[in-house]
């Protein structure tokens, strides 16, 4: 049975909170987050392996009443993999249609048509070292719109490359939208400075992304 059979919406939610937004062009502003449990994917490096499972069903409405006590005007909807819940989608409009300026943090392997058009896509495009490059929904490219962002995780030089591929073949750069660059974090991460140099090097039309709220409480925290 279905999640939204014969009730309100609801929806599998491992955690919310308020911490300062790490990623995108929101970066450094403060943001509730609303982290949905599950993913399909299972990147290598993944540093959201706790959202993969356990968290507490809530309807609709009490997801944002609890976004609304904890602060605004930013709100991002992130998992794990967000879409796999369909009722992710009323929830999305309700944060919409209640006044919050909403984010979604999607991993780029499920279909982003019919989000509300008032959302803000954070799309991944998955790297090769990912283990995860044969699932990007590449369909998904067609359907971004000003107010989305492009993401790729890079965990060294051969997935720079590969990126800097896809931008030439998909034309990305000529679409006016932000695209991120990011370097895998840990010990067996990339040098963010190995990644400025390769952009600079290559003038490449992108933004060098590290991650806000890890260099702020470290690398394990959670919650933040
Ligand atoms: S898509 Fe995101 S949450 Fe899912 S495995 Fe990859 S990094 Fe982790």
């Amino acid at each position: 049975m279905s999640a939204t059979a014969g009730r309100a919406p609801r929806l599998k939610i491992h955690e919310i909170f308020h911490s300062i937004q790490g990623e995108s062009t929101h970066a450094g502003r403060p943001c509730v987050f609303v982290r949905l449990t599950g993913c399909q994917m299972r990147c290598v490096w993944c540093d959201t392996e706790y959202a993969f499972y356990a968290g507490d069903w809530m309807e609709v409405e009490a997801i944002v009443a609890r976004v609304r006590e904890l602060g605004g005007p930013l709100v991002e909807v992130t998992g794990g993999e967000p879409l796999l819940q369909p009722s992710v989608q009323p929830l999305m409009t309700a944060l919409c249609d209640a006044g919050f300026e909403v984010l979604l943090e999607t991993g780029g392997g499920l279909d982003i048509g019919g989000v509300d058009p008032r959302v803000g896509r954070i799309v991944d495009v998955k790297c090769p070292a990912s283990g995860e490059a044969t699932s990007n929904r590449w369909q998904n490219l067609a359907l971004l719109r000003p107010g989305d962002e492009l993401k790729f995780v890079l965990a060294d030089e051969p997935d720079y490359l590969w990126a800097k591929g896809v931008l030439a073949e998909h034309r990305l750069a000529e679409r006016g939208l932000p695209i991120h660059f990011a370097p895998v974090v840990g010990a067996r991460g990339l040098d963010p400075a190995a990644l400025a140099g390769w952009i600079l090097r290559d003038r490449l039309p992108v933004r060098l992304n590290l991650q806000l709220h890890k260099i702020v409480w470290g690398s394990d925290a959670r919650g933040v």
